[in-house]
């Protein structure tokens, strides 16, 4: 039931003090001329609308939540609780510097370590989000081209495992995208890029783990033929808890990276923000990102590097986000990172053996912190879809994979256990797999609908997208 239907007209909570301000009332024709349609219900009621909506619906206090390419399920509580310290919310971005030094240490050691861990020099804070960070990143490859006056580079070249929001990054930057294809192991072809590769390049993008969950053998020539034609390599680090405390992009010869705070550093993905998508560079990137950089020993301060591309958000980004990546690296420390990663690793293998036996996995080997598997084959065999395996798994208590992503995959579930999860948990997912396996084989009709335990059965999806139906119709 809508709260609109529940509501009574006199009903309400209202519990605000008296205005202690003179009221203006706005000029007649700025007034509106029907009372707003707001629902009118007391505390209790509006306590329990709530809590029902909130018991509809599958979350991570819920049940295993293998959405894959989406990382960050771990929220730690603590680092919620550093956020929430009123020295870092009841603060004003036009303070004087003098007067938040706490907040200008946060952004300094943040900024420290996030190099340390991805081999950088230094970073931004001001994108808001990964496609953000990845559009600021290019912007630092085009200000570099151009301050040697080099600006007959039009290309960004892409592979085709890369996430979706990189090309569009690229095109966004004004630069002509170039797709490079996969071999057949799932990494980029040597022989395309380097026949790809030439002085009109102004860079590449390479998102690694790629999209089907693959850390690139051969990244270090792919970013040596990069910079033999003169180009800079960008590094999407969205899913840096693959890697993280085990191995640097600025290592593998990265020049820009960005990091999806809201993914790997205790920021929940998908909440509706904020988020924050850093970018961190080498120091022949430096000169040109966006203020404001925090200097300075004993006081500090903000400076605008001299030919910054400008401004691309205000101030210095989703700053309570960046306390609790802090919050998060401190409690986790020099051990925890890299074992956060090699859980994530570990826990996706562990699963992808369990699975093998039934779904054939889209690649070989061994899988980062996610794997694709290819469901063509059990289709084509017994009508059962990615799509329906993936909606009877919320008959299991389990929230579907990613479906249909990477496109390069047909019939592709992308599976992401996370490193937080329990083996008992992934023993429990198996078991959920295989039982839709064997009612795909016996009787597959039985999948077309499903689910049929949730509040929510089969959703006619098309119907959904064409026709949205988003407003409430008030009578009278
Ligand atoms: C999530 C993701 C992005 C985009 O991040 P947003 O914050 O959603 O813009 C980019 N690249 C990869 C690999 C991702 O997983």
């Amino acid at each position: 039931m809508l709260i609109f239907e529940k509501s009574r007209a006199g009903r309400g909570c209202q519990i605000l003090p008296p205005c202690d301000v003179p009221e203006i009332l706005p000029e007649e024709r700025e007034q509106r001329q029907q009372p707003l349609h707001l629902p009118a219900l007391s505390e209790g009621d509006l306590s329990r609308h709530y809590t029902e909506l909130a018991k509809k619906s599958h979350g991570v206090n819920d049940g295993f939540y293998p959405l894959g390419s989406c990382t960050m399920k771990y929220n730690p509580k603590i680092d919620e609780e550093a956020a929430a310290l009123p020295g870092f919310t009841e603060i004003h971005p036009l303070q004087p510097a003098h007067t938040v030094q706490g907040c200008l240490e946060v952004l300094k050691t943040a900024e420290s370590l996030l190099c340390q861990i991805t081999g950088m020099d230094r970073m931004t804070f001001q994108p808001a989000a990964g496609a953000h960070g990845e559009f600021t990143g290019l912007l630092l490859i085009k200000a570099y081209h151009v301050s040697r006056g080099d600006t007959a580079r039009t290309k960004i070249l892409v592979p085709d495992s890369a996430h979706g929001t990189n090309p569009a990054s690229a095109a966004m930057a004004g630069y002509k995208v170039v797709s490079i294809p996969s071999g057949p192991d799932g990494c980029v072809d040597l022989e395309k890029l380097r026949e790809a590769a030439g002085d009109d390049v102004a860079g590449l993008m390479l998102t690694n783990p790629n999209t089907v969950g693959l850390f690139d053998k051969n990244i270090l020539e792919i970013t040596e033929i990069v910079h033999q034609c003169g180009g800079l390599c960008y590094y999407d680090g969205a899913n840096l808890n693959a890697v993280m405390g085990q191995a640097r992009p600025g290592d593998m010869g990265f020049d820009v990276v960005h990091l999806n705070l809201h993914k790997t550093f205790a920021t929940p993905h998908g909440g509706g923000g904020p988020g924050s998508g850093p970018v961190d560079c080498k120091a022949l990137l430096a000169p040109f990102l966006p203020s404001l950089l925090v200097e300075g020993e004993s006081e500090l301060s903000f400076r605008k590097p001299e030919q910054s591309v400008g401004e691309v958000k205000s101030f210095y980004g989703n700053f309570l986000v960046v306390v609790k990546a802090l919050a998060y690296i401190w409690t986790l420390g020099r051990e925890g990172i890299p074992e956060a990663s090699a859980n994530a690793v570990l826990n996706a293998n562990y699963l992808m053996a369990k699975l093998k036996p039934w779904y054939p996995m889209a690649y070989d080997g061994i899988c980062m912190h996610e794997f694709v598997m290819t469901l063509a084959e059990l289709k084509k065999e017994t009508g059962v879809s990615a799509m329906d395996i993936a909606k009877g798994l919320l008959d299991w208590g389990i929230h579907p994979p990613t479906m249909y992503f990477p496109l390069i995959v047909e019939e592709a579930l992308m599976v992401e256990p996370t490193e937080t999860e329990s083996r008992e948990t992934l023993d429990q997912a198996a078991e959920a797999f295989h039982s839709l396996y064997q009612a795909a084989k016996t009787k597959p009709e039985s999948l077309h609908a499903a689910p049929v335990t949730t509040p929510v059965t089969r959703l006619d999806e098309v119907e959904a997208a064409r026709h949205p139906h988003l407003r409430y119709s008030f009578e009278g």
